[in-house]
């Protein structure tokens, strides 16, 4: 575990803060840290800088969430990581599929992709365009950026799997990447799946130790331990895997559904 010093707080949206340490890093996409604030939780997140100094960003919803949106420039933290396996760049033609605070990993992966010379394409969606997240940033990188908000005040009214479909209609990508709402990335996955091209998912579950000896994030059937062998994965491993898109555990290891897949 490293003490570090926060350098910046970055405001994104009305609930969503970036958090800029005094560490040096350099990550695979899709990697994360455990954050401690102590007294409170240790938790995981997404990296969102991986190179460089070391960046996260927060949805506020909880207990620690919530506090770590009261944690202030200069404030010290503790932190372990980079952990976990990121995601793999393949092909030549990507897209990228985010939705809310899911955006999170695939902005450092649009990044690294457009720096290696690949043509990116990114679907990002909220609830509303208040809430979207790094559209500036990944536009930035070169990337091709289409938007959806539930409620229509950025891009179309819908879903980022309306956008997908559309673009699917007239078009292929060599590999697809994905993070948001698990539901969201099962439909992802189901179209992706039809059109033959490869899919990587960032899963999140509930965590205690991240380094792969608790269990606690292991997976129905496979076993799949998302800190360890996630928590990105490819579309055949979860295929695989019974409780993908149906059920995640509490810190009790209650079954908790998520009302996708029968
Ligand atoms: C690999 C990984 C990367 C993550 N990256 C980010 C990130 O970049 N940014 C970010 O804001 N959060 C991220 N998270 C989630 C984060 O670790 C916390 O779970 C989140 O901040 C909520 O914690 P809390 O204490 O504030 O609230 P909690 O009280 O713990 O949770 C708030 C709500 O979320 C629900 N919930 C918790 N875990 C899950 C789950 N696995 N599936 C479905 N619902 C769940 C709870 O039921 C509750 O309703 C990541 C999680 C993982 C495993």
């Amino acid at each position: 575990m490293k003490i570090a010093t926060v350098k910046k707080v970055i405001r994104e949206t009305e609930r969503i803060k970036t958090f800029i340490l005094d560490l040096e890093t350099r990550a695979m996409p899709g990697q994360f840290g455990m954050f401690w604030i102590p007294g409170v939780d240790e938790k995981p997140m997404s990296l969102s800088y991986i190179n460089g100094s070391m960046g996260f960003t927060v949805l506020k919803m909880g207990p620690f969430s919530s506090k770590m949106h009261e944690v202030k420039e200069g404030d010290r933290i503790g932190v372990r990581g980079p952990m976990g396996r990121g995601f793999k760049l393949k092909g030549e033609r990507i897209i990228l599929v985010g939705g809310g605070v899911g955006v999170a990993p695939l902005a450092p992966l649009a990044e690294k992709a457009a720096d290696q010379g690949m043509e990116v394409t990114a679907i990002i969606g909220a609830m509303t365009a208040k809430e979207l997240l790094f559209v500036d940033r990944i536009r930035n990188a070169g990337a091709e950026v289409w938007l959806a908000t539930d409620d229509g005040t950025a891009g179309i009214k819908g879903f980022t799997t309306d956008v997908l479909r559309e673009l699917l209609a007239g078009d292929t990508y060599d590999q697809c990447y994905t993070c948001g709402p698990e539901i969201m990335m099962v439909k992802v996955m189901d179209q992706t799946r039809e059109k033959g091209i490869p899919t990587q998912v960032s899963l999140h579950r509930y965590f205690k130790c991240g380094v792969g000896l608790c269990g606690q994030c292991a997976m129905d059937d496979t076993g799949f331990r998302v800190c360890k062998e996630g928590p990105c994965f490819r579309d055949k491993d979860m295929e695989k895997t019974k409780e993908f898109g149906r059920y995640w555990r509490d810190a009790t290891s209650r079954r908790i559904p998520l009302g996708g897949k029968k």
